[in-house]
């Protein structure tokens, strides 16, 4: 029977072995989600409620046991851990709280006696999904899915088998009835068959470009609705006016939390030219007291990226773009999955490292000279997922705020994701929204009724 293997990248030993579901096996949990999905699309808003509370409270109740799993899984901090897991339980909470109204009827004045839209559940939805926030990137997607009526089959990541399993327990401990919630334990080389799947109504995918190009090519081959969260290469500025203090810290943990592997991270730090000494040498200083170490322990911030092949492929992108003249300030060595927290200058546009993303612990810098300058470089991108400004003068930088090619504008603080708001990107970031009355309109049917 094939099996997939995890391995703890901190310690470099075998987790677990998993069998992976047959061809067959997938269709039989195709077919029972579409069976669950008859009956659960006819429960109330109330009834789904309580379960998705439910779930809230076994994620609070047992975060320290599922954020084990993540740290053994992809070396994520266990503080870090257990803030994804606190993240889960509070989306929970806010479509548990807000789904009725956001899907409520909505009426519309026509020559009709009654007219409005209705927002009806598709079906059975699959979602493909990465690794780097492994309860989080599925719960923004689960909970307003469920919560809408849908039921869902989830493809994780390979490397992250044993928190998809437990994914799919916080639902049924939760009170989720049987299949409105299932983990497929598969590799991506069956994904584009279960798309074809008539049962299947649309698909999520959260991961990388050509992850997301397979999938929506297949998904519009077949018709079928996909939303796109993919990569970033996200711009943190600061201006010459900034609080340079507290901008530091915000940049820290805008490129180095998760060890740098996160969509939304700041991945090019671009520095107003008359502050970029003061700014380099504070930062160098902060970052090399960043705590590296073992991913258990509570007081480490750095643990090490999620496989060793990643890492590998960051120090490849590292060395081409020293070979072309890039300056390590700090850090810059790699072993096995551990990659020291690194700082570059003399970063050029042509650069892999201004030009990828770099999914991990490495910032680059560049100088800028003025606001449009600062505005070109950020824009100087093939994705668009987020941009971080600082300054102390709001007012000046409200009215540059539609341009800037991205999903999200955020000032004087880190690009991050909030129930409340939409969240996604433009160009090759992706398309569609998580999150939000904007989230859990993606997938449902606006049904409009008219009554003469
Ligand atoms: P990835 O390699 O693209 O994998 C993501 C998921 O897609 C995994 O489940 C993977 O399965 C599957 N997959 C890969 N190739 C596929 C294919 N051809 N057909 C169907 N499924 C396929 O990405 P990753 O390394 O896990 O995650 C890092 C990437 O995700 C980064 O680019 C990051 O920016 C992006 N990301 C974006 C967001 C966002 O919200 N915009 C959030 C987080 C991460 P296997 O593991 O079995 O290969």
């Amino acid at each position: 029977m094939p099996t997939v293997t995890s391995i703890n990248p901190y310690t470099q030993k075998e987790i677990e072995s998993f069998t992976t579901h047959t061809k067959k096996e997938v269709k039989v949990f195709l077919d029972k989600a579409e069976k669950r999905f008859a009956s659960w699309k006819t429960t109330s808003f109330t009834e789904r409620k309580e379960l998705l509370n439910n779930a809230a409270k076994e994620l609070k109740e047992n975060k320290e046991t599922y954020a084990k799993k993540i740290t053994e899984e992809i070396g994520k901090p266990i503080s870090q851990s257990i803030a994804e897991i606190e993240k889960c339980a509070w989306v929970c909470e806010y479509y548990a709280a807000n789904a009725a109204s956001h899907l409520e009827d909505e009426i519309i004045e026509t020559d009709a006696e009654t007219s409005y839209v209705s927002y009806e559940p598709l079906g059975v939805l699959l979602a493909v999904m990465p690794w780097n926030y492994p309860f989080w990137q599925v719960f923004r997607f689960a909970a307003p899915a469920l919560m809408a009526g849908n039921v869902a089959v989830l493809k994780h990541a390979s490397n992250v088998f044993g928190s998809a399993l437990n994914i799919q327990k916080v639902f049924e401990k939760a009170g989720f009835p049987k299949n409105c919630f299932t983990t497929l334990l598969i590799k991506s080389d069956i994904v584009a068959s279960i798309i074809e799947n008539p049962i299947i109504k649309a698909v999520t995918i959260t991961g990388s470009g050509p992850a997301g190009s397979a999938v929506a090519s297949k998904a519009g081959e077949n018709i079928k609705k996909t939303v796109l969260e993919l990569g970033g290469n996200n711009a943190l500025i600061a201006l010459k006016d900034c609080d340079i203090d507290a901008t530091l810290d915000t940049v820290v943990q805008a490129r180095f939390q998760n060890t740098g592997q996160s969509c939304i991270a700041g991945k090019r730090l671009l520095v107003h030219k008359d502050i970029e000494n003061e700014f380099t040498q504070k930062l160098v200083k902060k970052v090399r007291e960043l705590k590296s170490g073992n991913p258990s322990n509570a007081e480490t911030y750095i643990g090490t990226m999620a496989r060793t092949d990643l890492a590998v492929e960051l120090e490849e992108i590292l060395q081409k773009s020293i070979k072309m003249g890039a300056n390590v300030l700090l850090g810059g060595n790699r072993q096995n999955a551990y990659f020291e927290p690194t700082i570059v200058n003399n970063v050029t546009t042509k650069m892999s490292l201004f030009k990828e993303e770099t999914f991990g612990p490495v910032l680059p810098i560049l100088p800028f000279k003025d606001i449009e300058e600062a505005i070109e470089l950020s824009n100087n991108s093939n994705f668009g997922l987020g941009v971080s400004i600082f300054t102390k003068d709001i007012k000046s930088i409200q009215p540059y705020i539609s341009q800037f090619e991205e999903g999200a504008v955020f000032i004087n603080t880190l690009v991050k994701s909030d129930p409340r708001l939409p969240f996604g990107g433009v160009k090759q970031s992706g398309y569609g929204r998580e999150l939000s009355s904007h989230g859990i309109q993606e997938f449902v049917n606006r049904k409009t009724v008219y009554i003469t």
